[in-house]
């Protein structure tokens, strides 16, 4: 690729500048909620429209029978491809089309797309309809600058990444669409900032504990068993000598916030005793003592760690306990599991991107990894596809916060770097 090639594309995409402003914009005005999983088929076929005046050719699959499918909220996905000229490489930009809940806080319409400034306001904008945006503005300027390009080149949206991405990314991936023979390079635009590439994720375990009891009058606990108070005794020894242990255990992975840098764990939840009633409900609780007691932990884990050995550092504990305690009860159940996953620095996506982004921004890339997961996940366990990053505008911490934007800027910028990715990468 000549650097007059890279100008033309580069002065391309500054060309285009209203109309990222306005994609962006129109997306965000779909308002494509999940939980429940609102407006799939609408975004997909917007996306569809465009995409096939611009010469890709569009499928919209359906991940029927996947989790959250139905027929009142199908699970819609697009996915296109733009062949080039001649046999080469794929490179495929994934974005998820759905955005989370719009919660409280608000100062601005979460669905209006204000634009002030160079933000552009709503639910998704940052959480990664601006992404989604510039990777499409990024291959359409890049395809007509150089339409005689090698390979193809592939843009997806798909559904309810925030949900997990079983009726999105895995569905396609179990499809055999991340195949590495059908795909070679795949991008996630999620917000990560214009000059960092996200390399992967640490693990995550999700169980369920619950502890037993014996249910009896409150006024006489000693005919019963405190289910919550053999629960308290597993929290008390989480803190003295759990939570302790997983914070002298760091990780050389380059995980963003610092604090993630080492092993995690939350209590999602606590549950036991009476069921809590609705807010309408003006009579007393009744007295009994809690025959059941649960608790959901989602434990994050390190690269460097063994999934069944974080396991049984949890087993371990509430082994001890039971030795000791009398009559301790307790049951433990899988719900979730993710395997770590990062993407070797000297991988061809890599090596193209931070070079795209010394040369747009003028400064070398960052790495990270994320605290969490996202779809890479399924391209990595499904697809078997190891060359993935996730790079793409817009500030992390706004993501899922009232008031989110994107940035105009950032995403221009990122589309010169995702699209000198493109020219890197499929040179004719
Ligand atoms: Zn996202």
């Amino acid at each position: 690729m000549t650097s007059e090639a890279e100008d033309r594309i580069i002065a391309g995409i500054g060309a285009r500048r209203a109309d990222l402003v306005a994609l962006t914009q129109d997306l965000i005005r779909i308002p494509t909620l999940n939980p429940p999983g609102r407006n799939y088929l609408e975004i997909c076929e917007y996306l569809a429209d465009r995409l096939g005046r611009q010469g890709f050719t569009v499928d919209l699959i359906r991940a029927e029978g996947a989790p959250g499918d139905s027929p009142a909220h199908p699970r819609w996905n697009m996915v296109a491809r733009k062949e080039g000229a001649r046999h080469g490489d794929c490179v495929h930009f994934n974005s998820h089309h759905d955005v989370v809940e719009v919660g409280h806080g608000w100062t601005r319409d979460p669905f209006g797309a204000e634009v002030e400034g160079d933000r552009i306001y709503g639910r998704g904008s940052c959480d990664m309809k601006g992404g989604l945006a510039a990777s499409i503005i990024a291959a359409e300027a890049f395809i007509a600058a150089c339409p005689d390009f090698r390979g193809a080149i592939e843009i997806s949206a798909t559904a309810d990444e925030e949900t997990g991405g079983y009726g999105g990314v895995a569905y396609l991936a179990e499809q055999g669409r991340f195949d590495p023979a059908r795909v070679q390079h795949v991008i996630i635009p999620e917000p990560l900032h214009k000059d960092r590439i996200c390399l992967g994720h640490r693990g995550v375990w999700w169980a369920e504990i619950e502890t037993k009891g014996r249910i009896a009058h409150g006024s006489m606990p000693f005919l019963g068993d405190s289910a919550i108070r053999h629960m308290g005794a597993v929290l008390e020894e989480m803190e003295r000598t759990l939570f302790p242990l997983l914070a002298t255990k760091r990780t050389a992975m380059p995980v963003i916030p610092e604090g993630a840098k080492q092993s995690t764990l939350n209590i999602n939840s606590i549950h036991g005793g009476e069921k809590e009633q609705e807010e309408d409900y003006t009579g007393l609780p009744a007295p009994c003592v809690p025959d059941r007691c649960r608790i959901v932990i989602d434990r994050r884990y390190l690269i460097e760690e063994d999934l069944a050995e974080v396991k049984r550092e949890v087993t371990a504990l509430l082994e001890k306990i039971r030795a000791e305690r009398p009559n301790f009860q307790y049951d433990i159940r899988d719900l979730f599991e993710v395997r770590p996953t990062m993407t070797e620095k000297d991988a061809p996506v890599v090596r193209t991107t931070a070079a795209a982004i010394e040369k747009v921004l003028g400064r070398h890339a960052g790495y990270v990894v994320s605290p969490g997961t996202y779809d890479q996940k399924h391209i990595d366990r499904i697809g078997r596809l190891k060359n993935c990053i996730a790079y793409g505008p817009g500030v992390l911490d706004l993501a899922h916060q009232p008031d989110e934007w994107v940035g105009i800027t950032d995403m221009e910028d990122s589309a010169k770097v995702m699209a000198l990715v493109l020219a890197e990468l499929l040179a004719p």
